[in-house]
């Protein structure tokens, strides 16, 4: 599997019975001119093996059973949103624009509470069923106290490879750190007003768990976009898909914003949110009327 890109190499981590050997690649000429490109997650045989100074050569890509663009990662079993409870406060917002930008993988999505040592038992019960209203199952974690990281480590072996993405300083490099002996990726103090964790610029790379799973870590950045299609928002909001399973509304192409006869309540805690999203999205497809 390919685990990391630079300039012109591809680094390579073989698989059983050599698991953990990388090999530093260059990839057939043929391959380039087919204009394939390479990407971090892709399958790949890899030939003319230098044993010495592990060095191959990429000869074919196998087929993907998916892609993401952002980060740009090939063959993703599942999305792990990471928010924190505190420090930065957990912000219904942003969380909800991870979650949405996450759903839109398709993919399978886990929710993990991060910093959970630094709020109450009671305040973090809260905050669980919070999200379990949002249709999710969040893991409450703490790389600094170790709850959770147990489960965590079992969730993540489920799949071949996760996607950890969330706000910048939430936690993510701490919790990889805290689950991969030796890794010690740089922890960046969260500083500020705003307490946000510096932003630093990485390249996708990918970690492997002592399990053989393995995980993405997405470079930081605080506010994903909305989707694109107005359309299929509802779709992204897993307690919204549960109650149009449950009662389809009766409307084609029914936005659900309290039109009279429409079959979805607005009694659930995100539907304002939703109902913004909503205005923010048509408001940006709508054609500007200049002068
Ligand atoms: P990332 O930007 O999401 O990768 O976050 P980092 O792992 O770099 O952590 C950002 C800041 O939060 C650092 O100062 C960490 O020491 C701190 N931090 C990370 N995990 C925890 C935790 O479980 N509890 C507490 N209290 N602080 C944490
Ligand atoms: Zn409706």
């Amino acid at each position: 599997m390919v685990v990391a890109l630079q300039a012109n190499y591809l680094e390579v981590e073989l698989d059983d019975p050599e698991a953990g050997i990388r090999l530093l690649c260059t990839r057939r000429t043929r391959l380039a001119h087919r204009g394939a490109a390479v990407h971090v997650g892709d399958r790949v045989w890899v030939e003319a093996i230098d044993r010495e100074h592990n060095r191959a050569v990429v000869a074919e890509v196998d087929p993907r059973s998916s892609w993401l663009t952002r980060p740009p990662v090939a063959n993703v079993t599942a999305v792990v949103v990471a928010l924190a409870v505190e420090q930065p406060a957990f912000d219904s917002d942003q969380a909800s624009r991870f979650l949405l930008t996450a759903e839109q993988t398709g993919l399978q999505v886990h929710v993990l509470l991060s910093k959970c040592d630094l709020i109450p038992a009671e305040q973090q019960q809260a905050l669980v069923e919070r999200l379990r209203g949002w249709g999710y199952d969040p893991l409450a974690v703490s790389s600094r106290s170790g709850m959770g990281l147990e489960t965590l480590r079992s969730r993540l072996a489920q799949g071949s490879l996760s996607v950890l993405c969330g706000p910048s300083g939430v936690g993510k490099s701490s919790l990889l750190n805290g689950l991969i002996p030796g890794l010690e990726l740089r922890v960046a103090a969260v500083s500020g007003r705003l307490q946000r964790g510096r932003h630093t610029t990485r390249h996708v790379e990918l970690h492997t768990l002592p399990s053989g799973a393995r995980v993405a870590d997405t470079p930081g950045f605080n506010r994903p976009e909305l989707p694109g299609d107005v359309q299929n928002l509802e779709v992204l909001f897993p307690e919204l898909r549960r109650r149009l399973e449950d009662q389809p509304c009766r409307f084609r192409d029914c936005l659900h914003r309290g039109e009279p006869g429409c079959g979805i309540d607005q009694d659930w805690d995100r539907y304002p949110l939703y109902r913004r999203a909503v205005e923010e999205m048509l408001a940006l497809s709508r054609p500007s009327r200049g002068g």
